[in-house]
């Protein structure tokens, strides 16, 4: 699933499980339970050579950058207009643990040795992941994003 996707569900997350002690290992299951809808992202039916060359790894950094102003504008979102430290902090730590499982997984393409932790991570993932074809792969994570991000406005009022 694209990253933008994932972090929303983890401001859903942050904006709905109060103790951040609970929503970040929540966040971080929920990025697992997201691979398995079936999506299209930059890296579907690619090898391993495709992920690193072309357009790919641009793609890649642009759509990082949107997921990162997504999560950066959710906590400037609960800082200053919710006035809630406290959700601004979940949702941070949670915006990151939407999407940790595929930093990890990005840490694969430069380095050659993965140790443990970082190997079932990316075991994990790969059976995980659902793949769909366009048009249907984008309109699955579009209704993700939309149902996160109603979660999240009704689960802060104003
Ligand atoms: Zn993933």
């Amino acid at each position: 699933m694209l990253l933008t996707p994932h972090t929303l569900v983890g401001l859903a997350v942050a904006s709905v499980i109060k103790d951040p002690l609970i929503a970040f290992p929540v966040s971080v299951g929920m990025h697992y339970l997201g691979d398995m809808v079936p999506h299209w992202d930059f890296f579907s039916n690619t090898n391993e050579e495709q992920r690193v060359s072309g357009w790919r790894p641009l793609a890649v950094a642009g759509e990082l950058s949107l997921a990162v102003a997504t999560g950066t504008a959710a906590v400037l979102y609960a800082l200053w207009l919710v006035n809630d430290p406290a959700l601004a902090f979940r949702m941070l730590i949670c915006g990151i643990g939407g999407v940790i499982p595929d930093l990890l997984s990005g840490l694969k393409m430069y380095l050659k040795d993965l140790n443990g932790l970082l190997k079932i991570n990316n075991h994990i993932q790969e059976k995980l992941q659902f793949q769909a074809p366009l048009p249907w792969g984008i309109l699955t994570q579009l209704l993700v994003s939309g149902f996160s991000a109603l979660v999240i406005l009704g689960s802060i009022a104003l």
